[in-house]
Order: C-alpha cells, then structure tokens, then sequence
C-alpha cells in the first residue's frame, strides 16, 4: 500500500467575487522510502497540495473534493481533532524558512522537546533525551540543544527543523523549498542528508522546488504541475530525458543544464493563467508553439502515454520535442 495517494485532489480559495482552482484534480501517490518531485512554475499549486495533505489551509482555502490517503486513510473528512493525531505522526513537513519555524527566545531543544511532552506524553528526562537522538540522527551536536535559534547557521537551523518534523516517527515527510534559501554546498549537505534519513527510516518523501536541477537530484518520481493540475508524471530520469508534455520541455529548456551538454536558455512566452477564469480547453494552449483547436475546446487527461510515463497533452507522443 503506498504511504500517500492522492485522488482527484481538488483544492479552492474563496476570494469576495471570485474562486480560485488552485489545485483542481491531482492525483499521485508515493511509496515508502521513495522520493516524489514535484515541480513547476511559482503559483502553480505545488504549495497547496502539501498543505491540504496537512490541512493547515488558509482560512479561506477548502477541499473541494477527492481523496488523501495516508496508509490508507481519507484524511479529508477528519475533524482538526482527528488531524492533530495525524500531523507530525503520520505526516510532518518542513518549510524553507527555518529562521521563522523557531520561536526565537526559547531554546531550539526546549522546543522540540514541547512537542513529545504534548503529543506524546514524554516525561522531562524522556523528551530531552529524545531530542538529543535527533539531534544526533541530524548530525548536530547533542549539546547544542541548548542554543538558541539565532546561535545556528542556516543550515544548523535546517537540520533542526529536520530533527523537530522527525519526532514523531511521520511515515511520510513533506519538503516545501527545503533549500531554497541556502548556499550550494549547505544545499547538498542537506540533500545528502535526508537521503541518509530516508535510507535509514524507509521514509516517503513528498519534495516540491521549483529548481529542476534539485528536482533532479533528489527525486525517484516527479510530477510536473501546470495550472492546478499534474500534466506529466513519471520516472525522474524519463522525464527530463525524453519529455512528454510541451509544458514539461519549455520548463526543461528554461532551466541551466540538468542532464547533457549546455545549450541556450529556452524562454517561455506569457505567464501561468489567472486560476480564477482558466482557459478552456488546455490550460496551456495560449502558451503551447503546437496548440490546435482541439487543444482550445477539450481538456487532456493524464494518461499513460508510455509505460509509467503519463502525460495530458492531447498529442503526447506525436511531438518531437
Ligand atoms: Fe499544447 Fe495542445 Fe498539448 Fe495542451 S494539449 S500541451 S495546447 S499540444
């Protein structure tokens, strides 16, 4: 049974006059120990699938419909009682802001440690304890839960961050622009780290970057968003290789070399759809160099174009792209 499958995933923002699809029918799933990238432009709705999974939407934001399954279980319906049981023991995530994720006037140990007496019941000696095992499976000093956010470096920061969202055991972790903010090397020591984690705790990975380069680096699978909605999903190496979507081979030519030689950056014209009033049809025709009328009239679905490679484009395999 995959750790994490999603059906048909839709989730909407109220505005005053209007509704915003932000994520409208995704549908994935990822085993344990493996990695899931999912990538695509800013605004594309990558953030907001990991929040629904978490369900800590914004209050004007809402599951419209479909299915998260974590082990199994629709976490959709459960109440914010039933979800606290799920988040950080089943699912926990990390954000690319670590600085914002510590209160920074309490100690960094003292604050993970708040969450196992919480949730968990853990008695003083216990907790500390605990937190001094993360901090070890992080590779951080034990004793440096005594500091204070602002006496770690952003990638000390990082790494406790880790630590906090493992505390629990989550069979599955969400990533949200993990290293986005850090330097190369602390960008690979990190990435090199979760790796080591995942390894070692057979964890899912959910990892969302717009950076195809560290897409390519960490993922087994990806998934490429457009607009709300997956239009390619397949083995990592497949899709960047040989693309299937139009959408996937612009954002591939748009980015520094990731696989082979380097070659001129490929520019995409226009910008992403307002989500309130998407084009009809495919919501990357007013973008797409092979757009036909179908392409304005008729929605592609994904849909397996070669073996576990899937696409939603309407000409997916008859492109040379
Ligand atoms: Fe382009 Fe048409 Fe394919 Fe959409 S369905 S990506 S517009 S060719």
């Amino acid at each position: 049974m995959s750790v994490l499958e999603t059906r048909d995933l839709r989730t909407y923002y109220s505005l005053v006059n209007s509704v915003v699809y932000a994520v409208d029918g995704v549908s994935f799933d990822i085993e344990a120990g493996e990695t899931f990238g999912l990538a695509g432009e800013s605004g594309c709705g990558k953030t907001t699938v990991a929040k629904s999974i978490m369900k800590i939407l914004s209050d004007n934001g809402y599951i419209a419909g479909g299915k998260i399954l974590i082990d199994g279980e629709d976490i959709v319906p459960l109440s914010e009682e039933d979800i606290k049981k799920v988040r950080w023991r089943k699912v926990s995530m990390i954000f690319q802001y670590a600085m914002n994720a510590f209160n920074p006037v309490l100690k960094v140990g003292d604050q993970i440690a708040e969450i196992l007496f919480e949730k968990e019941g853990y008695s003083k000696d216990e907790a500390y304890d605990r937190v001094r095992e993360l901090f070890s499976m992080v590779e951080l000093e034990p004793s440096r839960i005594y500091d204070y956010p602002h006496e770690f470096s952003r990638g000390m920061r990082q790494r406790a961050i880790i630590a906090q969202a493992l505390a629990l055991n989550p069979r599955l972790l969400i990533a949200d622009e993990p290293v986005t903010a850090l330097d190369v090397v602390t960008q690979g020591k990190i990435i090199k780290l979760l790796k080591k984690l995942q390894r070692e705790l057979n964890l899912a990975i959910l990892f969302i970057t717009h950076d195809l380069s560290v897409i390519a680096e960490v993922s087994d699978r990806v998934g490429i968003m457009y607009a709300g909605n997956l239009v390619e999903v397949g083995d990592v190496v497949r899709v960047f290789k040989e693309p299937l979507h139009p959408y996937t081979a612009k954002l591939i030519g748009a980015f520094p070399s990731i696989i082979g030689e380097k070659k001129r950056l490929e520019f995409i014209p226009g910008a992403p759809p307002d989500l309130s009033s998407p084009p009809p049809g495919c919501k990357f025709h007013p973008r797409c160099p092979y757009a036909k009328d179908i392409c304005r009239k008729e929605k592609p679905v994904l849909r397996e174009v070669k073996k576990d490679h899937l696409s939603a484009c309407h000409f997916s395999g008859e492109l040379d792209l």
